[in-house]
Order: structure tokens, then C-alpha cells, then sequence
């Protein structure tokens, strides 16, 4: 057997270690001779699992006291709902756009609560972030949602926006753990799982206590943070294995240096891609320097017709997934913690040797 390098945007390429260690304990979970898979959510075996990972995430995250950690189900998608039923129930509400999922959770928001988009990229083609002296903002919204990292464009916030006092809540799916971020100036932070965090089938919301409680009276239980905080995410079964993969993926996190340590490691992998990319005439990325992801690094060749030729060398190389979103044409690398450096330095000489051979 051998691992190729993945460069998927999600579901992602996780830790091997994290690998090696589920598979380690998949028979027989610290000698109770089940699979954590297979024990109770409400067992003495997964409190365990579910007490230690959100102890390990706090610590790595510094995520102050007075926020609620929830281990939730449905993706970033649900909560593109979720966040405006409990904290904008009948209210107004400021996004700022910058690419294809804030175009999603905004067409979303708008069958809860009156949006107003305060900033949309997409005069600019999502190459470049709207500069925010020229956010239109209301007077009166319960809170302003962006989206710290978008996964398709390849657009990444450097800086927290200021939020003026008003609740900053981030669609972080893309970018979380990547790096430290001062969790105090948000008021939600919410994230798939799927992307630096572990396996699909969980999400992250990060929440600021005072907001809990907001929503309606009319709010279903399944859809209220203040009821999921109440129960400890478990009013009804939870995400056990992706909750106990998770966990593992917070203790390698940890073990490798913590969130600084990542940061310092995906700096280097997204410089050298992007040098490679721009040192190059063949290979372009349209995004403004200044914003350029770390994690999504999309990439087009000056012949789209080389475009097949392209991705079947490099999946003949070990280097796969590397065909942009179905919605755009091109290449996207996509380089999350779980991304050795080896992987970014083999796609970079295949990079090099293709322009070479047919540039
Ligand atoms: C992947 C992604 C989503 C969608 O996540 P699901 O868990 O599939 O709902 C939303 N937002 C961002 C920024 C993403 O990268």
C-alpha cells in the first residue's frame, strides 16, 4: 500500500498519523473491547471522547471561557440557516460576499431574516476583497457574516474585519486551525469538518454564550444552539466517529506545535506554490496578492486544452483531485493542515517539469 498525495477540498486529506492511530484503536478502544464507533454516545467511553476533544480544542483554539462549543450535524450548509434563526429571528442581518459560499449562505439567510449584502466581490470577478471603507452597513443588524476563506475562489481574509460592536460570525469551514485567530472577536465561528478539522458528518459552531437564546420561541429543538448547549450536543445521537476522529486530529495539532506551528507550516507551502505559479508564463492565479488563500490555491495553465493532459500525469505522479470545482474550469491545490510539505514540493516539480515538457 501506498498513500498518494489528495489535494480534494473536501472531504480533505487527513493527518496520517490520525489514520494510523483510528486504525490502532478501531478494534478495541482503550482495551473496552468495542470500536468507539460502537459504544453509546451516552457511555462512560464516548463522554470521554467528547469531554477530551473539546478540552484539547480549547486549549489549542484559546477559546475563552464564555463561548459554548457545539458538535453538531447537517455542514457549514445548515448552519447558513442555523445562524440567523438563533441570532437575527425577524431582524436584519450584513454579509460581505466574497465568492461562491457567501453567495450560498446568503440565499439562505434571506428565508430567515432581512439581508443586507454590505459588500459582493463579484464586480471584481472574487479575485479581490472588497476594501471595507466601502461596506455599506446598516444601522440596526443583529450581526456581520463573512466568510473568512473561500474554498473555490481562493480568497482569504489575512485580518479579522473590524465588526463595529456588532457580532462577527465566520463561515471559517475552510481555514480553521490554520493558523491562531483571536476567538474573542467573534461572536459564532462555525465550520464543516471536512476541510482542516476531520471526517464529514460534523460541524463546528464556536458560540459566544450571550447569543444563545435568541431565537425564536417557534424554533424547532434540532435547529436551537441555546437547546444543543443545554444537552452537550447530544439532543439526539451525534456524529460519534467523526466526533472521536476529530479529537485525534486536535491532539496531533497539538502534539505537532499547536496552531502556530500550522501556521508557520502553511505559509511556507502556499509561498511556494504561489512562487511557483507566478515565477512561471504557463501557470496564473487571478487573485490579488494580498488576499490569496493558503489553503485553496486555484491555478489555470496558458493552454486550457492541456487542462486532461495535465491531470493525468499528475494522477499518474500520486497527485490527485487536483481539477477545480465543477463550476469553473482550471486546477485548485488544495493544502490544508492535513498536507504534508512533501506534497506541495512533489506538485511543484511535476508543476515545473509538465510547463518543461509541453509549455
Ligand atoms: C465546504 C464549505 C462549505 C460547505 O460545507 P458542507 O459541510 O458541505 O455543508 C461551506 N462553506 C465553506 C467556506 C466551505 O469551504
Amino acid at each position: 500500500m501506498s498513500r498518494i498525495y489528495n489535494f480534494s477540498a473536501g472531504p480533505a486529506a487527513l493527518p496520517e498519523a490520525v489514520l494510523e492511530r483510528a486504525r490502532d484503536e478501531l478494534l478495541d478502544w482503550h482495551g473496552c473491547g468495542m470500536s468507539i464507533a460502537e459504544v453509546s454516545h451516552r457511555g462512560p467511553q464516548f463522554a470521554e471522547v467528547a469531554q477530551r476533544s473539546e478540552q484539547t480544542l480549547r486549549e489549542l483554539f484559546e477559546i475563552p471561557d464564555r463561548y459554548r462549543v457545539l458538535f453538531l450535524q447537517g455542514g457549514a450548509t445548515l448552519q447558513f440557516s442555523m445562524v440567523p434563526m438563533n441570532l437575527a429571528p425577524g431582524g436584519v442581518a450584513d454579509y460581505v460576499c466574497t465568492g461562491h459560499w457567501g453567495r450560498k449562505t446568503i440565499a439562505e439567510a434571506k428565508h430567515v431574516c432581512r439581508v443586507n449584502v454590505a459588500a459582493d466581490s463579484k464586480d471584481n470577478g472574487d479575485t479581490a476583497i472588497p476594501q471595507p471603507e466601502s461596506w455599506q452597513r446598516s444601522e440596526d443588524a443583529a450581526y456581520l457574516h463573512y466568510t473568512p476563506n473561500e474554498t473555490i475562489g481562493g480568497v482569504e481574509f489575512h485580518d479579522i474585519p473590524a465588526s463595529n460592536g456588532v457580532p462577527l460570525v465566520a463561515d471559517m469551514s475552510s481555514n480553521i486551525l490554520s493558523r491562531p485567530i483571536d476567538v474573542s472577536k467573534f461572536g459564532v465561528i462555525y465550520a464543516g469538518a471536512q476541510k482542516n478539522i476531520g471526517p464529514s458528518g460534523l460541524t463546528l459552531v464556536i458560540v459566544e454564550e450571550s447569543l444563545l437564546g435568541r431565537a425564536s420561541d417557534a424554533t424547532p429543538a434540532m435547529l436551537n444552539y441555546a437547546a444543543y448547549a443545554q444537552k452537550g450536543s447530544m439532543q439526539n445521537t451525534p456524529a460519534t466517529f467523526p466526533w472521536y476522529v476529530a479529537g485525534l486530529v486536535f491532539e496531533w495539532i497539538r502534539d505537532e506545535g499547536g496552531v502556530a506551528e500550522m501556521g508557520r507550516r502553511n505559509d511556507r507551502k502556499a509561498a511556494k506554490l504561489y512562487a511557483a505559479v507566478d515565477d512561471s508564463d504557463f501557470y496564473s492565479n487571478p487573485v490579488a496578492p494580498e488576499c490569496r488563500s493558503r489553503m485553496n490555491v486555484p491555478f489555470a495553465l496558458a493552454e486550457p486544452s492541456l487542462d486532461e493532459k495535465f491531470l493525468k500525469g499528475a494522477n499518474t505522479a500520486g497527485l490527485v483531485n487536483l481539477k477545480w470545482h465543477r463550476s469553473v474550469g482550471g486546477m485548485r491545490a488544495s493544502i490544508y493542515n492535513g498536507m504534508p510539505e512533501a506534497g506541495v514540493d512533489t506538485l511543484i516539480e511535476y508543476m515545473n517539469e509538465f510547463e518543461r515538457r509541453f509549455g
